[in-house]
C-alpha cells in the first residue's frame, strides 16, 4: 500500500521508519524496512508502524520500507514486505498485484523456496535468477519486469549495494530530491518534511538512484524526467 525510500547521509532508518508512519492515513495491516550494509537488516511486523522499532543503525544512510495492504496471502509477519530471494541478498517491497504471479512461482518452483503466500515474493526470485546471469542490479530489474504482468511500483536493494532501483507499471511512485540525498515515496507525504523537489515516474519507468543521482529508463531507453515543485495546501 504504501512505500518509503532514502538513500542519503543521514540514517536511514530513521527516515524509513518516519517516512512508513506519515503514509499510515492510507491503511495497512504489516509494515517491514530493509536497510543496506554488507548485508541486509530486515525487520517486519504485522499490524503497526509502532509496533517495528525505530532502527538504531545510524551508520546505515539506504533503505526501503513497507506498509501493506494484503491482497494475496494473509496480514502476517511473514507475507510483510520487503521479501527477499533465496541468497537473502535481494530485498524487494511492492505495492500492487502482480497478476501473472502463480505462472511465474511455478516456474521458479524448482530452484527456489518460497516463504511466503504473497504474489510480491516472485519479484525477489525471478531477480536473483537474472543476477545469477552476472548482470548488474539494474538490468536483473528490467528483465524482471518484462516479465511482470499487472500493476506495481517496487523498490529493490540488495547487500552491499550502495543504491536502489524502483520500477512503477500503473501504481504511483514518486521521487524526493534533496542536496546529498534522494527520496522515494508511493505518495509525496512519505518524505515532504524534507524536500518539496519531486520528480513523477511514469508508467514504464525504471530509475536507478545511486550517490552519482538519479538515472530514468523506460523500455530500456534513458529518459528525462521533470523535477517538479509541489505545490501543497
Ligand atoms: N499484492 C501485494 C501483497 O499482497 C502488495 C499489496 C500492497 O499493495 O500493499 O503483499
Amino acid at each position: 500500500c504504501g512505500i518509503s525510500g532514502y538513500l542519503g547521509t543521514e540514517p536511514a532508518g530513521r527516515i524509513v521508519h518516519q517516512g512508513l508512519k506519515n503514509l499510515e492515513y492510507r491503511g495497512y495491516d504489516s509494515a517491514g524496512i530493509a536497510l543496506v550494509g554488507d548485508t541486509l537488516t530486515i525487520t517486519k511486523t504485522e499490524g503497526e508502524v509502532d509496533e517495528l522499532p525505530v532502527p538504531t543503525q545510524d551508520d546505515i544512510t539506504c533503505g526501503i520500507g513497507h506498509t501493506r495492504w494484503s491482497t494475496h496471502g494473509e496480514p502476517t509477519e511473514a507475507n510483510a514486505h520487503p521479501h527477499t530471494d533465496c541468497t537473502g541478498e535481494v530485498a524487494v517491497v511492492h505495492n500492487g498485484i502482480i497478476e501473472n504471479y502463480d505462472a511465474l512461482k511455478a516456474s521458479l518452483r524448482d530452484d527456489h523456496v518460497f516463504k511466503s503466500d504473497t504474489d510480491t515474493e516472485v519479484i525477489p526470485h525471478l531477480i536473483e535468477t537474472h543476477l545469477a546471469d552476472d548482470v548488474d542490479l539494474l538490468t536483473a530489474v528490467q528483465r524482471t519486469t518484462d516479465q511482470l504482468e499487472g500493476s506495481y511500483a517496487i523498490a529493490v536493494t540488495a547487500a552491499g549495494y550502495d543504491g536502489i532501483v524502483v520500477a512503477r507499471q500503473d501504481s504511483p511512485l514518486l521521487l524526493g530530491h534533496a542536496d546529498d540525498a534522494t527520496f522515494i515515496g508511493s505518495d509525496a507525504t512519505a518524505f515532504i518534511e524534507h524536500t518539496d523537489r519531486v520528480t513523477y515516474l511514469e508508467s514504464g519507468d525504471i530509475a536507478h538512484i545511486t550517490r552519482e543521482g538519479v538515472e530514468i529508463y523506460n523500455h530500456g531507453e534513458r529518459v528525462e524526467r521533470d523535477v517538479e515543485t509541489l505545490e501543497w495546501d
